[in-house]
This record gives C-alpha cells, structure tokens and sequence, in this order.
C-alpha cells in the first residue's frame, strides 16, 4: 500500500489513516472518494439500481406466484388420480 501525500502538511500518511497523525488533518475522506469512484457507483447508479428493482419486484413475486400455482395444479393432478 504505497503512502500518501497530506493534503495539508505534506507529510507522509498511510491513505487508510482517518486523520493526518502530524497536523490532523482528514485523510481517509479523500482517499476514500477516488476508491469509491472506481468501486461503486455514485448516488445516480444508486437510485437507478434502487428504482430497477423496485420495477422488477413486482414481476418476481409475480413469476413466483405463477410458479408456485403450477406446482399446486401439478400436486393436485398428481394426488387426483
Ligand atoms: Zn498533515
């Protein structure tokens, strides 16, 4: 893990440190911000995989729901003769 630069200080800091252990100054914030930009999708990507499955849900339960009324029909068939 190679070190980082201190925004404010200049001094050498690991980019997991919360805070600059010379002038406390935040650190982990700004590293944190670039991982996160290369990782995980911002607040937009968030709503919209928020949103997508909120549309799809409905029509899993659905799916589910048609499933598992064919396999009652099947029990019933099965069990009738
Ligand atoms: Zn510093």
């Amino acid at each position: 893990m190679a070190l980082i630069d201190c925004p404010d200080c200049g001094h050498r800091v690991s980019p997991r440190a919360p805070t600059c252990p010379n002038c406390g100054a935040p650190i982990a914030a700004a590293g944190r911000a670039t991982d996160q930009r290369l990782v995980t999708p911002g607040l937009l990507g968030r709503l919209a995989t928020v949103l997508g499955a909120w549309l799809v849900f409905p029509w899993v339960v659905r799916l589910l729901a048609f499933l598992a009324g064919i396999a009652l029909l099947a029990v019933m068939f099965a069990t009738a003769r």
